[in-house]
């Protein structure tokens, strides 16, 4: 029975099966608008909506849920907006869960005007060399939050962690991020161990505000709230990080999950992703941030990551990069021009079932729009698909054979080159 106000108890996870001797793991991530079975990839939504595609097909092609970027919707078209609209879910009429990150990672990476690569130590900070050629930094950090320049109009704005709290209550998602500072493998060591002490005290910041609007919003669904951990390429800080947001509790608010952040040395992903899960506790879910390729989700999985978003998969799509089960192709390459049987023999989805490849390929060459709605409902079954066969496979216990088989075709041209 739910109780007359939501509370942290509204949203839960549970544990289900692990992968025999590692930390990967399924389980039930329970939100107020519904369930979701883990692991499982999360569609990006930037603006409240999957470019090109409608909530219903999002729906159809498996998506289990949907994030929206808080960065995004601040500046366009306002998080009050979406509040009078009844929350993300309900303004972009998505019927299950919605996450949305903290708008953090935006305001700080497009802020010097490229992705991943951010720097912001004080020896560098008027360097040129950290920031990509002919852009202006448009961010700047400090302890109490960040100030940056809208990438639409120029005009100044400022998150704080208290400011990030608002917005993402107003957005209404089921699933929040703390505010967190994102750093890149570049900075020096002694700027990582500033910066995560910075994001620990905003984490604070973030629970006390949380728990504050929880109280003035009780006529809106609970909202759950995930710690981000930072730590960059450092065993010894990811610890840390996971230790300390674990064991923050303000006024008895703690984390109802956690987020696995920051910059993360592809190489060492799967370590990484387990100095931090062998350090949190089994009954709260974690999300690794935008991560999307298959042999990162893979490793992510194993090392026991539940959840996972990235915009890659339609991104791509738009570029006419699709995902077969043989790798990723160019759809625009002149071989599918006769193509008549669907992308991928294998693949399930609304377009492979109905459509050739040939038929992609001439939507392509023609620059007509349905091309990237076509190809991002496949691109996003494919991934969404493959998250759900890790899960099936753990229950069934052969993950580790999935895997194998799985990568051993998907990177078998890139083996063997
Ligand atoms: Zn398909």
């Amino acid at each position: 029975m739910n109780s007359p106000k939501p509370s942290a108890a509204d949203f839960s996870f549970t544990q289900k099966k692990q992968i025999p001797g590692q930390l990967g793991r399924t389980g039930e991530i329970f939100t107020p608008h519904g369930k979701i079975q883990t692991p499982a990839f999360i569609p990006v939504g930037t603006k409240a909506t999957v470019k090109s595609v409608l909530p219903e097909s999002m729906d159809q092609l498996g998506s289990q849920a949907l994030l929206a970027n808080a960065y995004h919707l601040y500046l366009q078209p306002g998080p009050d907006i979406l509040d009078e609209a009844g929350g993300l879910a309900r303004f972009m009429n998505w019927n299950g869960p919605t996450f949305t990150d903290s708008g953090g990672f935006q305001v700080l990476s497009l802020g010097v005007g490229f992705k991943k690569v951010i720097a912001m130590d004080e020896e560098t900070f008027r360097s040129d060399e950290v920031i990509a050629d002919h852009k202006e930094r448009l961010a700047h950090v400090d302890d109490d939050g960040v100030t940056f320049k809208s990438h639409l109009d120029g005009s100044m704005h400022r998150f704080t962690p208290e400011v990030s709290m608002q917005v993402q209550h107003q957005l209404g998602a089921d699933i929040m991020f703390a505010f967190d500072e994102c750093t890149t493998l570049h900075n020096t060591r002694k700027y990582q161990e500033k910066s995560l002490e910075r994001t620990r005290l905003w984490a604070k910041r973030c629970l006390v505000e949380h728990g504050r609007l929880t109280d003035a919003r009780s006529h809106r669904p609970y909202q759950a709230l995930f710690g981000v951990l930072q730590g960059a390429q450092y065993e010894d800080l990811r610890r840390k990080a996971a230790q300390d947001l674990s064991g923050l509790s303000e006024d008895g608010i703690s984390f109802d999950g956690f987020g696995l952040g920051g910059a993360l040395d592809k190489a060492n992903l799967g370590t990484i992703v387990s100095w931090m899960t062998s350090e949190l506790p089994v009954n709260k879910p974690r999300h690794l941030l935008g991560i999307g390729e298959p042999d990162d989700l893979f490793v992510g999985v194993e090392n026991g990551a539940d959840t996972f978003d990235c915009v890659a998969p339609s991104r791509q799509a738009r570029t006419s990069a699709v995902f077969t089960q043989d790798g990723r192709v160019n759809i625009s390459n002149a071989k599918y021009r006769r193509q008549f049987s669907p992308i991928d023999d294998g693949c399930d989805c609304y377009t492979c079932t109905h459509y050739s490849a040939a038929y992609l390929h001439h939507l392509f060459a023609s620059k007509e729009m349905l091309a990237s709605t076509l190809a991002t409902i496949h691109n996003e079954r494919f991934i969404v698909r493959l998250v759900d066969q890790m899960r099936e496979r753990i229950e069934a216990g052969d993950f580790l054979d999935f895997k194998s088989e799985f990568l051993g075709r998907f990177y078998f041209k890139r083996n063997n080159a």
